[in-house]
């Protein structure tokens, strides 16, 4: 029984209370986690760990986290690891004395830094124990690795990943090679570690012992769910790591709030195949039709001290890609407002003609560090919901007000800031209508919102069926689109020599962190894609799969890629496979989904590739097509 275990104090002897946590600790932890599957084993696993972390060593709970995820820092502040495979190899070869030769051989059989490292240790005879390692010194040292830039950098990382080396034991060089790579792949999902996390805080109280079992469960839950909740307005263990070991999970409720500064994952909304599913959801609730505008995602942000910040979906830092709009930030909202989160739609508009521009176009804006005399592509923001407004909070608000709110307190500016185009009815005819004027608008279709009551809040980082999407092609795909990670290519031939001719695609299972081949794709690249695609990939071939691709028999592209493209990609269904992995085991248990007919759509670029189309989304879009196939052959008969 999981909780009437007193959990013992920490295993290692060298652990004393108000000393730094050994990485040894957490590499144990990290192992455990590894050799089993099962979801309670492993939150058992990491639970206890942390509780010991708490009771001994509490100022390192925050990197500890962070080490369990495998961060050094929140998303926003754009500090990343993730080194190249030959600096690792260097550092091994030359922190153990083995031949490089010898080192890439192994590689290349087993496919794992990680296991390279350690048993490249193993095979050194020892002459002094070095000084073992602790979780600050670890953290500190991949921090500055990362921040390390600059001519010399290269040197001065593998001289660091050198010394750290050296003083690894036993499993600890294998998880710091992963670390370094940027993926530890031990099956420990980011959400599990915010369980652990509020778990252990309630566990580590004094007053548990006295719980009964139901209350105890109880109260676990209801913490499990109250961190999450937090974290998604408040991405930043920087602030509730430190709330939770103060305040415990009331405290935390209070202490962290969606704060401007700190972005927010956006809400996400689900897709539909034809407006009649809109009414089919919709049926007795109130809801709105706006413009679904195709450009980039940007929250804005007004910082209480005046300053302002765009975020990208993915909680980048935009500021400096838009310096034409961060210009104009000022003028959009009136006096009276002093603080705000507005959601919004970074859109390309053609100033002369007074229209918008296809995504096409918008993309062609370098992304970093743009001069304003060097702009040519003109942006107008369409807005569609304002989440904090003067000091206050306004998700857990229905959208009619916020909307309301918005129009209170933001204005108008020809071509540089629109409210989002919105209608509200429930006829279908009316909103065919309106949804034939938004394409002819150069937008995407229409999103389809909740209005009133509770189903009307914000919902961050939830796909809510609060929200629906309508694409103008629904009726000619499988209504959606689908982001998959490019991980290998065909050698092109005839018209194609010289660049490749084809690529194998995958999508991502977030819970096993593995990526999964779903289809080859060989059609919708213009030239110019295929030579851009061509020369960029290039750079990133590897010479083996990634140990966490999983592969059918018959995928054997010519050359494999590390998982860092996206692409947008629409096909004609999806069906079961052989060949492909996509899904596997949860609509077959050993058979998964492959596309029919994919073709390239565009390079997206404000997604990362843990945000591709997970596997659980394929086989929601595999089952709804069976769903539809199924009315529609009904509603045949009928006729
Ligand atoms: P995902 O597939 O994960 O939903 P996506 O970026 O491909 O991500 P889309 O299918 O394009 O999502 O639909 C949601 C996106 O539409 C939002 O992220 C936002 O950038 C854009 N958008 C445009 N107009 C609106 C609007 N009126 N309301 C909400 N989102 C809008």
């Amino acid at each position: 029984d999981m909780f009437s275990k007193s959990i013992s104090d920490a295993e290692f002897a060298s652990w004393k209370k108000g000393e730094p946590v050994p990485y040894a600790a957490l590499c144990q932890t990290f192992e455990q986690i590894e050799d089993t599957t099962k979801r309670l084993q492993i939150l058992d696993y990491l639970v206890k760990f942390l509780i010991s972390v708490i009771k001994l060593s509490p100022e390192s709970l925050l990197t500890v986290i962070y080490l369990s995820i495998n961060k050094l820092c929140p998303e926003y502040e754009g500090l990343e690891l993730g080194i190249g495979e030959s600096l690792l190899l260097k550092a091994i070869a030359e922190s153990t004395g083995r031949e490089m030769k010898k080192i890439k051989a192994d590689y290349a059989e087993i496919g794992d830094l990680g296991v390279i490292a350690m048993n490249s240790r193993s095979n050194q005879p020892t002459m002094f124990k070095p000084k073992a390692l602790t979780i600050p010194h670890v953290f500190k040292t991949l921090k500055d690795i990362a921040s390390l830039t600059g001519n010399s950098s290269q040197k001065q990382k593998v001289d660091k990943i050198k010394l750290m080396l050296v003083s690894c034991r036993n499993k600890e060089a294998k998880y710091l090679m992963r670390s370094l790579e940027g993926k530890l792949r031990i099956g420990l999902a980011e959400r599990t570690v915010v369980v652990a996390l509020a778990q252990a805080i309630v566990l580590s109280r004094s007053n548990v012992k006295k719980m009964s079992k139901e209350k105890l469960q109880m109260e676990l839950e209801e913490a499990a769910s109250v961190v999450k909740s937090v974290y998604s307005e408040l991405p930043c263990y920087d602030l509730i790591v430190p709330a939770l070991l103060k305040g415990d999970i009331d405290g935390l409720k209070e202490a962290c709030k969606l704060t401007p500064g700190i972005p927010l994952k956006p809400m996400l909304a689900h897709p539909t195949k034809a407006l009649t599913d809109i009414l089919d959801r919709f049926e007795s609730i109130a809801f709105t039709c706006e413009y679904k505008y195709d450009g980039e995602r940007a929250q804005i942000h007004k910082l209480e001290d005046g300053s302002m910040r765009i975020y990208s979906r993915n909680s980048e830092n935009m500021s400096n890609k838009y310096p034409d709009v961060m210009e104009r930030l000022g003028k959009f909202a009136k006096p009276n407002t002093t603080s705000f989160v507005l959601d919004c739609e970074a859109v390309a508009w053609d100033r002369e003609r007074k229209c918008i521009l296809p995504f096409q176009v918008l993309s062609t804006r370098k992304r970093k560090d743009v001069k304003e005399e060097d702009i040519k592509v003109q942006v107008c923001i369409f807005t569609f919901d304002l989440l904090y407004l003067n000091g206050e909070s306004l998700l857990r608000e229905p959208l009619a007000k916020r909307r309301e709110l918005l129009l209170e307190h933001f204005n108008e500016v020809d071509g540089e800031f629109s409210f989002a185009k919105s209608m509200n009815s429930t006829q279908i005819e009316d909103i065919q209508v309106f949804l034939d004027q938004s394409v002819a608008d150069n937008c995407e279709g229409l999103m389809v919102k909740t209005l009133n009551g509770t189903e009307a809040t914000y919902e961050p980082s939830k796909r809510s069926r609060n929200w629906l999407k309508v694409k103008k092609d629904y009726l000619t795909g499988v209504g959606d689109s689908i982001d998959l990670v490019v991980i290998g290519a065909y050698v092109g031939r005839g018209k194609r020599t010289g660049v490749y001719g084809g690529y194998l695609l995958a999508c991502y299972d977030p819970d096993r962190e593995v990526y999964q081949s779903i289809c080859k794709i060989g059609t919708g690249f213009s030239e110019q894609d295929l030579e851009d695609h061509h020369k960029d990939l290039k750079e990133h071939v590897i010479p083996e799969p990634k140990s966490y691709y999983m592969l059918g028999e018959g995928n054997k592209p010519d050359v494999w890629f590390a998982p860092v493209r996206v692409w947008e990609i629409k096909c004609a269904d999806l069906s079961v496979s052989p060949v492909y992995k996509a899904a596997v085991g949860i609509v077959d248990p050993s058979k998964g989904i492959s596309l029919r007919f994919p073709r390239f759509i565009r390079l997206r670029d404000d997604k990362t590739p843990e945000n591709a189309t997970s596997s659980e989304q394929i086989a929601e879009m595999y089952n709804d097509q069976k769903l539809n196939t199924v009315k529609n052959d009904s509603s045949m008969g009928v006729d």
